[in-house]
Formats: C-alpha cells, sequence, structure tokens
C-alpha cells in the first residue's frame, strides 16, 4: 500500500522543498473574512466570497462529509459558507486532522503570494512548461511586491530550488497535534509524541522505545543524504515529517478508519485487509506522513516483529522522501518502490528486502523473464519489488553511476519523462538499460 489512496483530492499544493526563503512577512492564515465581517454581508457578497473559495472537503470523524466552503479557521472552529450563502461551523475537535490541514491549505493558496511564486517556479523548472506565461505573471507579482524581487530574481536564475512556504511548518505541526489528541481521546491514552530534528513521530509504543524511534527515523534521513549527495543544511522538506507509529492493529484500523479523508462515492474501507498492512505512506491534499500498524504479528518472536516494523518504516519513509524531495512530482512507481526496497534492503539487517532482490533477479534470469512492462506499469507482486530494487542496486553500482542516478533522480523530479532522464543521465534507452542489467546480473 502506498500511493494508491493517494491524491484523491490533490489541491496541488506546495509541501516540502529544497531552498530556504521563509524570513519574510507571514500573512494571517486565518482567512480574509471574520465571522463578524461575514455577518454583516449581503447575500450578493456572500455568493461572491462562496466563488471565490476552494473546495475544502472536510470530513468528520464520523465520516459524514461537512458541505459548504471554509472562509475561517480559528483555533477551535473551522467557519464555512454555502452555495446559498449560509454560514455553518464545525468543530476542529470533531473532524479529521487532514481535512484541517486541507481547510488551512485551501485559505492559504488563495492568500499567500509564495504559493504562486512555487507553482511559477515548477512551470519553469519543467521543460515543457510555458516559461513566457510564467516570466510574465513573475513580472506582474514583481511590480504589486517589490520586497520579493530577491526571491524572483533566484527563480529565473535556477528555477530547480523549491520555496518551502513560510506556514507550511507550523501547519504540519498542527496535524500532528490534532493527530494526537485525536489518538489520546479515543484510541490510546498513552499516546505520546516525540521530535526529532526531521520527525514529528506520534507513538502508542512503550515509552522505553522512544529513543530506539527517533534514532532509526534521523539514521535513516542521513543515509537518504548520503544517498542523494545533499547537503546537511538543504532542507528535505517543510516542518517536519508526521510518522504515526501503532503498536497494536486495531489501533491502527481505528485511527486510519476516522481519519482516512472518503470523498463521497468511493467505496468504504475494506478493514479486514487494512489490519494485515505494515503501514503506508499517503499523501493527501498536499499533506504527506507515515502511518505504520503493529508490531506485533503471529509466530513472529518479539525480535522478529520489531525487525519487520523497521523494514516498514524505512520502505514507508523512503516514499515520503521521494514524493517530498525538490518537488510533487511523483516518480515512477518502479522506481518510487525499488528505491524503498533498496534502503531497506540496505538499512534493515536481515531484512525480507535484503534476501528479496537476489532471489527475483536469479528467477527472472534463469526463466528469462521480460520484466519490462514494469517501466510501464509497476507489476507489484514480490518478483517485481525484488527485480525493482535491483534495477536501484545495478544504478548504483560504481561511483559514477551513482552520480548518474542521482541526475537520473532529479530530472525526474524536475517532470521530465523517463525515457527522457535516463537518456540524459546514464545516454541509455530503456531497453538498453534493460539489456545492460541483464548482462550484469548474469
Ligand atoms: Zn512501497
Amino acid at each position: 500500500m502506498t500511493r494508491r489512496i493517494v491524491a484523491m483530492l490533490a489541491v496541488g499544493l506546495l509541501v516540502a522543498l529544497t531552498a530556504t526563503m521563509s524570513s519574510a512577512a507571514v500573512e494571517d492564515p486565518s482567512g480574509d473574512v471574520t465571522p463578524a465581517e461575514f455577518g454583516a454581508m449581503s447575500a450578493a457578497q456572500r455568493g461572491a466570497l462562496y466563488g471565490s473559495l476552494r473546495p475544502t472537503y472536510i470530513e468528520r470523524l464520523d465520516n459524514a462529509m461537512v458541505m459548504g466552503r471554509a472562509f475561517y479557521v480559528d483555533d477551535e472552529t473551522i467557519y464555512l459558507v454555502n452555495r446559498g450563502g449560509q454560514q455553518s461551523t464545525v468543530a476542529i475537535a470533531d473532524i479529521s486532522p487532514f481535512s484541517l490541514f486541507i481547510a488551512r491549505t485551501a485559505l492559504m493558496v488563495d492568500r499567500n503570494v509564495y504559493t504562486s511564486l512555487e507553482m511559477l517556479r515548477r512551470k519553469l523548472n519543467i521543460p515543457e512548461g510555458d516559461h513566457d506565461q510564467a516570466k510574465g505573471e513573475l513580472d506582474k507579482i514583481l511590480k504589486s511586491r517589490p520586497d520579493l524581487a530577491d526571491v524572483i530574481e533566484a527563480i529565473v536564475d535556477d528555477p530547480s530550488d523549491a520555496i518551502v512556504h513560510p506556514d507550511m511548518g507550523w501547519i504540519i505541526r498542527e496535524f500532528a497535534d490534532r493527530s494526537l489528541a485525536l489518538v489520546e481521546d479515543r484510541i490510546n491514552d498513552e499516546v505520546r509524541l516525540i521530535e526529532s530534528d526531521h520527525f514529528i513521530i506520534i507513538t502508542t509504543w512503550p515509552k522505553a522505545n522512544d529513543k530506539g524511534l527517533k534514532r532509526s527515523c534521523e539514521k535513516l534521513y542521513d543515509e537518504l543524504i548520503d544517498q542523494f549527495k545533499l547537503d546537511r543544511g538543504d532542507v528535505v522538506w517543510a516542518g517536519k515529517l508526521p510518522v504515526l507509529c501503532f503498536w497494536d492493529e486495531t489501533e491502527f484500523a481505528d485511527f486510519v478508519v476516522a481519519t482516512m479523508p472518503m470523498p463521497p462515492g468511493k467505496k468504504a474501507i475494506d478493514t479486514d485487509k487494512l489490519s494485515k498492512a505494515g503501514g503506508f505512506c499517503m499523501s493527501y491534499g498536499g499533506l504527506t506522513c507515515v502511518v505504520l500498524n503493529r508490531v506485533q504479528y503471529d509466530g513472529a518472536s518479539a525480535a522478529q516483529a520489531r525487525q519487520w516494523f523497521y523494514e516498514v518504516l524505512t520502505h514507508e519513509t523512503v516514499h515520503a522522501f521521494n514524493k517530498l524531495y525538490t518537488s510533487s512530482v511523483s516518480l515512477p512507481d518502479w522506481l518510487n518502490e525499488g528505491i524503498a526496497e533498496y534502503m531497506a534492503g540496505t538499512l534493515v539487517t536481515g531484512s525480507y528486502a535484503s534476501a528479496r532482490w537476489l532471489r527475483a533477479t536469479r528467477t527472472v534470469i534463469a526463466r528469462d523473464i521480460n520484466v519490462n512492462y514494469n517501466f510501464e506499469k509497476f507489476g507489484g507482486k514480490l518478483v517485481d519489488y525484488g527485480v525493482c530494487q535491483s534495477f536501484v542496486r545495478y544504478m548504483v553500482s560504481s561511483r559514477s553511476r551513482r552520480e548518474n542516478f542521482v541526475e537520473f533522480y532529479s530530472l525526474l523530479k524536475s517532470g521530465v519523462s523517463q525515457e527522457d532522464a535516463m537518456q540524459q543521465a546514464f545516454g541509455w534507452t530503456l531497453d538498453e538499460f534493460q539489456r545492460r542489467w541483464r548482462a550484469a546480473a548474469k
């Protein structure tokens, strides 16, 4: 389970990105129109307000949808206007933390100039983007906001460096605080929030594991920094990445059922299937987080269970990294899974992933199976996970290839197709890559 649940309502926000431009003044993110001002508005004004707002898709914890568009959010309440101009409210304590995040960011998208800058930057960073139009828009922004001249110049000079929205850190933090309160109230009152440099971990594990969890997350982060040749000072994602760790499978299922956004018309969650999942990385409406299931499973010793947990933690957190690093462009599934498996296979001693790639490679070579279909559509079987990990291992198997790999990755994250990125970074077609991999595997 990875990005399948994903992006059902992609609001198309920026989330987490390299580069740092967080010093400028931040506008009040609660909304332009206060509830008092709303009360004084005419019907026509309310209609115009409704038309100017983004759909917010707020879901209550009882899974009912709240209709209307958010125009103001304070510490306890979200204020909405419906199509007919009526006001309604919903208490933040009664809604999914994901919905709160979406309401906050929907207001922010329209209000904060950094959002427009980031969208234009992305357009300039994609070879097929309409660069003239983007530059024209940047000129317009510059006229009204001369204080942003340096930022705009930096974007035009090098559009590969993304902008971290100044508000994003605290909005993610608010998501984590709300998730903590929700678990505490409804699921397990022993839950704790612990923080490391780059992660906010919400855990129902026994307290003795706190240090280990933090250490594992940061170790993984360091390895990713090394893998992608980043500087220690680079901002890989805005704020901290929320990671929720549940000790027990019912806790995991209860949390997901209560909070998982389910847009109208989507099928209900299959809880049986869900409770068997190891965990997932979810991106929804611009928020990315990792949610991990129980540690214990039938027939496993405590040591095996713990090892399995760390394997899932690594795999899913790598997905979060792949989603967040540099831009929100998604990697091809085969590469996303291949990197996740590679990191789990190399970092977690005795992991399933560490054995899987060799077995899969041998099978494929011995039976002469064509595995190119993964480039079109990731197969999703164990052999595909193994083979795609083997692809990644081949791409990083020498110092010069490792450099090509980092370039390949960056090109993909800037929106270049996998065929072109492979050609530019390695000088190969996908078929040629496949032939070389086979020759090396024999
Ligand atoms: Zn995966």
